[in-house]
């Protein structure tokens, strides 16, 4: 049996072996681990210093340009001139927390809630996609009175302490804590809906049983850090109905599907769902460090009945900028359009590999967000060494990628949604030159 995986741990520096580096990395990496201590992750076995980044690219301090097929922040694209623009704009005019009237904030609340359905008009913002969770996990406590809540086995959905708790992705040595219960995520074939909601129901019943009783389901709705999973669309509907059978709250995690990734403005879409709380991060504002909770108005009166919320930085005038500006490039670019028809041939060409490279288990994903599974060709088993290999031999052929799953086997494929056919092109090629030399 593989062993599961802590996905900090994926693709990381690990720091021992510095003999075969320049005088001049040598020092800046022992200042590093001087300075950040235990808590600086790197990547690579050969860490890299970006200095810039435009569209798809990233480049290095010797002006080396990568593809970035990795970060879903700089999700239209590395520095976008309409966003920058609108940062510098804003904060050259006014930046200040949400206790005054700004138009901005109106105008950007006004925007984004339009692309939510029916039910869904309050809008919390933070800075964080952590926060959000955060915040999420309060309100549906507030509204249930229960104390439960379930994820899947390799979910990650931030980092506080109350998160931290539902992310076992993070988890070193930890077991989980006693009101959070584990589920398997989707599975790749079979009767994905009815394998995971059974599981779902066993969960519920034990969180109602030991008297936690059970207060939300949390699921990023194309299941990242456990792999990608995002077929058949509509899987998860049943296991909405289980929730709201049993009186609990159904959290979409949108910090990595929403704003487009999936080829659909929100991964709920994907499923043709309304959940009771929507939480939104990183690629919100493109790299500006902002978040928001959705939901209904009645749930967050029942949660301000018991406790305020402040957030100094949350909805300033500069985020809500750099926020409309996002939406404005994913409109004028038709990046939601792209993220269908790029991702959908970017999967075709990696299906074509799979066919060529019997060390290729599977492919999936929706839009611009695909994984693929390295496996043993004859056992079938999760290849996780064989995941880091690729990742560190393309990083030589200039190409950042990083892995997901319970067992870091499933190559994490996640450009920038300005990511073209193009691009695609030259991406299917270095794979397949890996492949063969490995
Ligand atoms: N949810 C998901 C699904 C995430 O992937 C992440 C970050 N990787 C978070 C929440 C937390 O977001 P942040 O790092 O902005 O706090």
């Amino acid at each position: 049996m593989s062993a599961a995986r802590q996905i900090l741990a994926l693709n990381r520096f690990e720091g021992g072996d510095k003999a075969g580096f320049e005088a001049g990395l040598q020092e800046r990496l022992a200042r590093r681990e001087a300075t950040f201590g235990a808590a600086s992750v790197l990547f690579y076995e050969q860490p890299i210093e970006m200095v810039r980044g435009h569209g798809v690219h990233l480049y290095d301090a010797a002006g080396a340009e990568y593809l970035d097929m990795y970060n879903n922040v700089p999700s239209v694209g590395h520095s976008h001139p309409h966003v920058v623009s609108a940062i510098a704009a804003q904060a050259a005019r006014l930046n200040i927390h949400t206790r005054y009237l700004t138009r901005p904030v109106e105008d950007y609340a006004t925007r984004l809630l339009a692309q939510f359905p029916a039910p869904l008009t309050n809008l919390v913002m933070t800075c964080t996609g952590s926060e959000s969770n955060d915040l999420a996990m309060r309100i549906a406590k507030a509204v249930t009175g229960a104390g439960g809540f379930i994820v899947t086995r390799a979910a990650y959905h931030g980092n506080t302490e109350t998160v931290t708790a539902i992310s076992p992705s993070s988890f070193t040595a930890a077991a989980a804590a006693a009101h959070v219960r584990l589920i398997s995520a989707p599975a790749a074939s079979g009767d994905v809906a009815g394998q995971f909601v059974a599981e779902l129901r066993a969960a519920i019943a034990d969180l109602q049983a030991s008297g936690i009783g059970f207060a939300a389901l949390v699921v990023d709705s194309i299941f990242s850090s456990d792999g990608i999973f995002a077929d058949p669309a509509g899987f998860l509907q049943p296991a909405l109905d289980a929730v709201h059978e049993a009186g609990g709250l159904f959290i979409a995690d949108e910090v990595q599907p929403g704003f487009g990734r999936t080829g659909m403005m929100w991964g709920f879409a994907r499923h043709g769902l309304v959940p009771d709380i929507v939480t939104m991060g990183k690629p919100m504002g493109n790299g500006f460090p902002m978040g928001g909770v959705v939901t209904r108005p009645e749930f967050l009166a029942r949660f301000c009945q018991e406790t305020g919320y402040f957030n100094t930085f949350g909805g300033n005038p500069v985020a809500a900028a750099a926020g409309e500006a996002v939406l404005d490039v994913i409109e004028e670019e038709g990046l939601i359009e792209n993220a269908a028809a790029t991702g959908a041939l970017l999967q075709e060409g990696l299906l074509g590999l799979q066919k060529e490279f019997a060390r290729i288990g599977g492919v999936r994903g929706a839009g611009l967000f695909l994984g693929l599974d390295f496996c043993d060709p004859d056992s079938g088993a999760p290849d996780q060494p064989m995941a880091s290999h690729v990742i560190n031999v393309l990083r030589q052929k200039f190409i950042l990628i990083g892995a997901a799953g319970l067992y870091g086997h499933t190559l994490k494929i996640r450009p920038p949604l300005c990511f073209r056919p193009l691009h695609a092109g030259w991406f299917l090629e270095r794979l397949r030159e890996v492949l063969r030399a490995a």
